[in-house]
């Protein structure tokens, strides 16, 4: 834990340092933050650059994919120079000039069965900007074993969902226990995304991460917010934890070896 805030991050962090429910004591909670951000694309790019903006002091960012041209319309911290090279590299490069007091892991590479728990463990919050079922069934899995929250954010064409899993509350899989069959439900790529409905979401992911770490609001846990960028209308459904979840229920899992997330992350009920 840093002792206190030099001069400059009392300068840089000014307008949380004023705000009661941040202040010198939040901001220290940030700096001394480590954060997952699985995914450094449309929603992985605003979450980034809000959470460095905010002095998040280590951010762990998790991609294998390198940064294409088609990406530029909403993957807003990479740059036409950076076309070509890895998201995990022009990442850093982004978070690097915004703000000197963040350190950036990188992590180029697939989160799997194999890796997810060991990397999440190692993280105060995990923002799951991933862009697949695989993925986002394998974060929350990892993370409801090993006790780390989940900024939830998903999109599709003009509208997105946020939550958060908190390891007290209802996991991923109470709502949604299965994910569809692989290769039922196309990917942004084949139907399209409007560029600027990932930096709404990825805002509202980082906005529930940066709450979280410093102790402060109401997360959305047990709650599921729709957004609908064509009508601009927000919509929060509730939900409960289910006891017979195959993750968090009464017969819960308490590993992931021997699942096969790519195979449709299956789990057998107990
Ligand atoms: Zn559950």
């Amino acid at each position: 834990m840093s002792l206190s805030l030099d001069a400059t991050q009392l300068d840089r962090y000014s307008r949380h340092v004023i705000l009661d429910d941040v202040g010198p004591e939040g901001q220290k909670r940030l700096l001394d933050a480590r954060v997952l951000v699985v995914g450094a694309g449309g929603l992985g790019a605003p979450a980034i650059q809000y959470l460095a903006a905010a002095g998040v002091g280590t951010l762990g960012i998790v991609d294998d994919d390198v940064v294409e041209r088609s990406n530029l319309q909403r993957q807003v911290i990479h740059g036409d120079g950076d076309v070509g090279r890895t998201k995990v590299d022009s990442a850093a490069d982004f978070v690097a000039d915004l703000n000197p007091d963040v350190d950036v892991e990188r992590h180029e590479l697939r989160l799997d069965a194999s890796n997810a728990r060991e990397l999440i463990a190692a993280h105060d919050v995990v923002v799951d900007c991933s862009d697949n079922f695989a993925t986002r069934y394998v974060v929350n899995d990892a993370a409801r074993i090993e006790g780390v929250p989940v900024s939830h954010g998903a999109i599709y064409k003009f509208e997105g969902q946020v939550t958060t899993l908190s390891p007290e509350g209802p996991c991923y899989r109470c709502l949604f226990p299965e994910p569809p069959e692989p290769g039922t439900v196309p990917d942004c790529a084949s139907t399209g995304v409007l560029g600027v409905l990932p930096g709404t979401v990825g805002c509202l992911q980082a906005t529930e991460a940066v709450k979280l770490l410093i102790g402060a609001g109401e997360p959305l846990v047990g709650r599921m917010l729709f957004y609908d960028a064509m009508d601009l209308s927000f919509e929060t459904v509730p939900y409960a934890r289910n006891p017979d979840c195959p993750v968090c229920g009464d017969d819960g899992i308490d590993t992931i070896d021997g699942i096969d997330y790519a195979a449709g992350c299956q789990i057998d009920a107990a």
